[in-house]
Order: structure tokens, then sequence, then C-alpha cells
């Protein structure tokens, strides 16, 4: 196992923060996770650093996820099993896939991170999310220093939630994940964004799911900064649920609202177009700023620290109570 000391984590965040952590492990062979004690509150993995904002340095040991590989486990004429192991790059597994002609993932392109990242927060964009093909998650549990797997139904998931942010948070370090992806009569989901649009605009006849990966990537990248360029975890808050008697009042209020309905008796309101009510697309605080075309994301527009970011979020969120009686919470994780 590589060890780094006193390193910097600006390579391993989005956000670009500029902090160092006391120690830094490279795992590349899950063995070596046999060799440590425990997940205490001073050590944390880490897979690409695209949903989390250090708001400080941090004062123990990071677990970078380098686990890689990509195995066939079982495929008929209809489906194939993968296993990928959880330091493999989500959106090159993508591309992996719709080269092949596997369905069922390629409306997730081009969102960054680990595979073993993506369950954690049930990663999902344009109607789909991971939990729709995932069939297992495999990690190593520091509690019981064993190797364990869950099955989908197992793993509660959830808008932007699932049992890794709950009961299991901090105790396990994912280190493969199971995807079915469809070979045949793929339903294809096409109404969510301007997806039908463009591939109309294309021309397109016949579907397959490397167009509709081109078109997610183009429209993703029309919409969100690239991190390469602009430091950012992408939607730093989640769309609020509320119940339906607190939509119809809102909607009194605002006929203009975004939201939707979920079922339950709920709906899903857009943060973004409330934070934009609110006056925000743009709005700058320090270092930190509201990105101009999403107001959804937060960025590091110049050099700014987790905390400028951190004081941004809450200004946004107060206003955003004050107006709306919502309350947002971030999707990005805190770590401070
Ligand atoms: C430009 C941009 C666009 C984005 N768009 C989307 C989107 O459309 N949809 C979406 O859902 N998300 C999106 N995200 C958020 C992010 O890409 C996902 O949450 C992704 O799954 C994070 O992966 P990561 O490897 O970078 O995780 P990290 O940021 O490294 O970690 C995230 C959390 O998971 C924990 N963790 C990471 N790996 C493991 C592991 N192997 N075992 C146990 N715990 C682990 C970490 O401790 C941390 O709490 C976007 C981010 C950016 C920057």
């Amino acid at each position: 196992m590589k060890i780094l000391h006193n390193v910097s984590l600006l390579p391993f965040n989005t956000f670009k923060m500029n902090v160092k952590a006391k120690e830094c492990r490279i795992i590349e062979d899950e063995n070596e996770l046999l060799k440590i004690d425990t997940l205490s509150q001073n050590s944390l993995v880490l897979g690409g650093g695209s949903n989390v904002l250090f708001t400080k340095d941090y004062d123990g040991i990071i677990l970078k996820n380098e686990l890689k590989g990509r195995e066939i486990i079982d495929e008929s004429e209809e489906e194939i099993l993968l296993n990928i192991k959880g330091g493999e790059n989500w959106h090159s597994v993508v591309m992996w896939a719709v080269e092949n002609n596997w369905n069922g993932i390629e409306n997730l392109a081009l969102i960054p991170g680990t595979m073993g990242a993506a369950p954690i927060q049930n990663i999902g964009a344009y109607g789909v999310e991971i939990k729709d093909v995932l069939e297992y998650v495999r990690f190593y549990h520091f509690d019981t220093k064993s190797f364990e797997t869950i099955k989908n139904q197992d793993c509660q998931f959830a808008y932007r939630d699932s049992i890794f942010k709950r009961s299991l948070k901090n105790k396990v370090f994912i280190t493969d994940v199971g995807l079915r992806l469809r070979k045949k009569n793929h339903q294809y989901k096409l109404d969510y964004g301007n997806i039908r649009e463009e591939l109309d605009k294309r021309n397109i006849q016949t579907i397959r799911p490397k167009l509709i990966a081109e078109v997610v990537m183009h429209i993703r990248q029309t919409k969100l900064p690239d991190p390469n360029v602009v430091g950012n975890a992408g939607s730093f808050f989640k769309n609020p649920e509320v119940s339906e008697e607190v939509y119809w009042r809102l909607k009194e209020k605002f006929p203009n609202i975004v939201a939707y309905s979920i079922g339950n008796n709920k709906y899903k309101l857009a943060a973004g177009w409330m934070i934009e009510y609110c006056g925000f697309k743009g709005y700058v605080h320090k270092g930190a700023a509201v990105h101009t075309r999403q107001a959804l994301v937060l960025i590091n527009q110049k050099n700014a620290t987790g905390k400028d970011i951190l004081e941004l979020a809450n200004i946004i969120i107060d206003k955003v109570n004050q107006v709306f009686g919502v309350i947002l919470e971030p999707e990005v994780n805190i770590i401070g």
C-alpha cells in the first residue's frame, strides 16, 4: 500500500480545495484493507472527490480507492452481468457499456467519480438512477473485518440516498459493484431534459445507447461547468421533497414554481428554480459563486476556501427558507 504523508488534496477533489491530509493511503489491492483497524472519525474513503467539500486540512487518514478491474460474470442473449471494481472511473464504465451496445446506463454519461461511490448517493440523471441496473454491492466492513455483499433490495435506495449514507456510513469501503445491463428490448428513457429534442435535431432513426450517451454529454457540457476548468461538485443541494399540501400552498403563491409529483402525496421541488427566484444566479461571495447557467451548482470562482463555499451555501439556505419556508439540504458531503 502506498502511503503519502502531509499530502495536498488539490488533485483529489473537484472543488479544487487546496487542503492537506495528514496521511493518504492508496488502496490498489483489497487485501490491504485487512491491515486497517477501523474507520474512525479520523478516516475517510475517497473516490474521485467529486461529491465532497473539504472545509479545512484533513487531520486524519484518507483511503483513496484505486481498485481496478471489470469482468463479465454472466451473459445471455438478453442481459449481461458485470462486476466492476470500486476504483474504476464511472464515465469510462458508461463508455465501455455503450460501445458494446449494453443498455441501461447511457443516461448517466459524464457523471464524474468512481464506481464505488455511485451507489452511495444512488447517482441519477435524466430519469435513470444507478439502482435501476445495480445487482449487488460488495464491501469491506471495518467492524466485522470481512467482505460482505448486499443485494439491490437491501441497499435502501432512494433519491440521492442509500444505506451507505445511513447505517453503513463510515463503516465500509465499497470494493465492487454488480451491474445488470440489457442487450435487447431495452426501454430507453428519452423524455427527460432535452434528450428527445436533441435526438430529433440530429435526425436519429435507430436509437443506440452510444447515441443517447453522446446527446447526454452534449446537454451536460452546455449546462454544467467542467470541474477541470472551474472547481465544483455538481448540484450542491438536493431537490427538497414536500407534502402535497405544502406544494399547493407554494403553487398558489408562486404559480411558476417548478415541481413534479413523486407519488405518495409528495412533490419534489426544483431547488435550482427557487435559488434563481431568490436572485442568486451568478451571485458572488468571496471566492465562491453561484453558477451563471445552473443555480444549483456552487463554484470555486477564485481561490475560494471551503469556508467561503459553506458561507455561500448558508446564505442561500437562509434566503430560500425565508421566501419559501423550505430548508435546502446539501447533496455534497461536507468534510470538516
Ligand atoms: C460536474 C459534476 C456533475 C455531477 N453530476 C451528477 C449527477 O448528474 N448526478 C449525481 O447523482 N451526481 C452528480 N455529481 C456528483 C458526483 O459525481 C457523484 O456523487 C459521484 O458518485 C461521486 O463519486 P466520487 O468517486 O467522486 O465520490 P467522492 O466524492 O470521492 O466521495 C463521495 C462520498 O462517498 C464516500 N465514498 C467514496 N467512495 C467510497 C467507497 N468506495 N466506499 C465507501 N465510501 C465511499 C466518500 O467518503 C464521500 O462521503 C456531479 C459532480 C460534478 C463535479
